[in-house]
């Protein structure tokens, strides 16, 4: 791409205000990119490029977005688009309406470029559960992006898009922002409307942007914060500029090291990272403290009984009767089994089994309420932890991102989100950014995790550790 083109959403808008640039022009030159790089990358499931030339020629300079393009997730509906959530299951389905989010977004200027790939119903953490096919990192083409949200995830790092919407339910926006050097933001729960996001695990699930820097995500968290009578756990709350509220430095606030995970195996390089914020940190006029959540190994296995239940009872809905792939049977049973064996992939019947298995009579005491017993424990000490430090540090994952078809065992991939997951089940905002690169050269990503609806600090605290340790404002 023309290296004098902006890198960031903050600097495309400031060029397209001062009319050094134009939507429509920008969109082109995008368009070139993804049509000689997404062959090889595989970011998008569905393109519309024409469209969102179209649509960038009514755009308004003055507007919030003006133009920018924004990729958008395929478990996230917009009207008249595919949305295939990566499954055959919804192979030829089409978004009745738009998500509140994605509305927010294109109500403020932005115009989509395309659907991206993704795990099946956004369950897995490489983008190799898409029934389609696989993403490649932009990065290195051999490796995973991370998942589920891979797609929207290299097309930000690709330069298909200055942003896109990705979903968290226990990291899919942050573990494939940390492996493509992107940012990567899950709000707190309930701070950005899930009305028009295919449910996973309801109690879990946030919409959050990805983008090439944090100043951009507060950005796009600005115009996506909005409530929603249609989400019934849409929060109320005063409304924040986030933006505007990121501060130069990190003077008087406390960073939080958790001491339950010092003894994990991180790969060196991440652990070096982890070293280097802390002294930015240091730095910039935090003090760092060492706080305890004694609980938080358990949050791993708490989560893999948790949101296989949840799944099992949102995905009970692909009956082949209502919407989605149809196979006919004999009778209602074999319709719905049929339908349900051709449209649904390994992962996915998994997590259902496991979800069906641990809500069934007589085991329901046994794992999905100790489970649920487990995330309060956590959400509680987390909240305790974040009475001694403003902030939490940690990896966002132990390794960089690895070769496609290197990790075959399911519990294996599960291990990819140790960090991440316990941020969803007490609902924090979480963010990773990027922190260097490991030997290989291949990106390495830190996550900050704050309290319940303190975002802005969040991401005010990450924007100073992302540009003290190299990155772009
Ligand atoms: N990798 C996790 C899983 O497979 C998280 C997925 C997500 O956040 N959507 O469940």
């Amino acid at each position: 791409m023309n290296s004098e083109l902006p890198r960031s959403l903050d600097q495309y808008r400031r060029a397209v205000r001062t009319h050094v640039l134009s939507p429509t022009e920008y969109l082109q030159e995008t368009r070139e990119v993804i049509e000689q790089n997404d062959p090889q990358v595989r970011a998008f499931l569905h393109l519309r490029l024409d469209a969102a030339i179209s649509e960038s020629k009514a755009a308004k300079s003055s507007s919030l977005l003006a133009g920018a393009p924004i990729a958008i997730k395929d478990n996230i509906m917009m009207a008249g688009e595919p949305c295939t959530c990566g499954s055959l299951m919804l192979e030829h389905y089409v978004a009745p309406y738009t998500a509140t989010a994605v509305q927010a977004l294109l109500s403020a200027g932005a115009v989509v470029p395309g659907k991206t790939n993704l795990d099946e119903f956004a369950m897995g953490s490489s983008t190799e559960n898409s029934a389609f096919f696989p993403t490649h990192n932009p990065q290195d083409l051999s490796r995973v992006p991370g998942g589920s949200s891979g797609g929207s995830t290299a097309a930000v790092a690709a330069g298909f898009a200055l942003g896109a919407v990705g979903s968290d339910t226990g990291g899919s926006v942050r573990q494939p922002a940390a492996f493509c050097g992107v940012v990567g933001f899950k709000p707190t729960y309930g701070l950005v409307s899930r009305y028009g996001l295919v449910a996973f695990g309801s109690s879990l699930d946030c919409i959050g942007p990805i983008t090439r820097s944090v100043r951009d995500a507060a950005i796009m968290l600005n115009i996506m914060a909005v409530h929603d009578p249609r989400d019934a756990t849409s929060l109320r709350h005063a409304p924040v500029d986030y933006e505007a509220s990121l501060q130069p430095s990190l003077a008087g606030k406390r960073l939080g090291i958790i001491h339950e995970l010092q003894g994990l195996d991180v790969q060196p390089e991440i652990a070096r990272a982890m070293e280097d914020a802390r002294r930015a940190a240091l730095q910039s006029g935090a003090s760092v403290v060492e706080v305890s959540v004694p609980h938080i190994l358990s949050a791993l296995p708490a989560y893999y009984i948790i949101a296989p239940a949840e799944c099992s009872a949102n995905l009970g809905r692909f009956d082949g009767v209502r919407y989605g792939l149809h196979l006919e049977g004999r009778d209602m049973t074999e319709t719905y089994s049929r339908t349900r064996n051709a449209g649904f992939g390994s992962e996915v019947k998994r997590r259902i089994l496991i979800g069906a298995f641990v809500l069934s009579a007589g085991y329901y005491d046994a794992y999905y309420k100790k489970a649920t017993d487990v995330r309060q424990l956590i959400t509680d000490e987390l909240d305790l932890a974040l009475q001694s430090a403003d902030v939490l540090l940690t990896p966002t994952t132990p390794t960089t991102a690895f070769k496609l078809g290197a990790v075959s065992d399911p519990l294996e991939m599960y291990k990819a989100d140790v960090f991440t997951i316990p941020a969803n089940l007490g609902g924090l905002p979480a963010i990773s950014f990027p922190a260097g690169t490991d030997e290989s050269g291949l990106p390495i990503g830190l996550q900050l995790m704050g309290p319940r609806l303190g975002d802005a600090d969040l991401l005010s605290a990450a924007n100073v550790l992302f540009t003290s340790l190299g990155g772009a404002s």
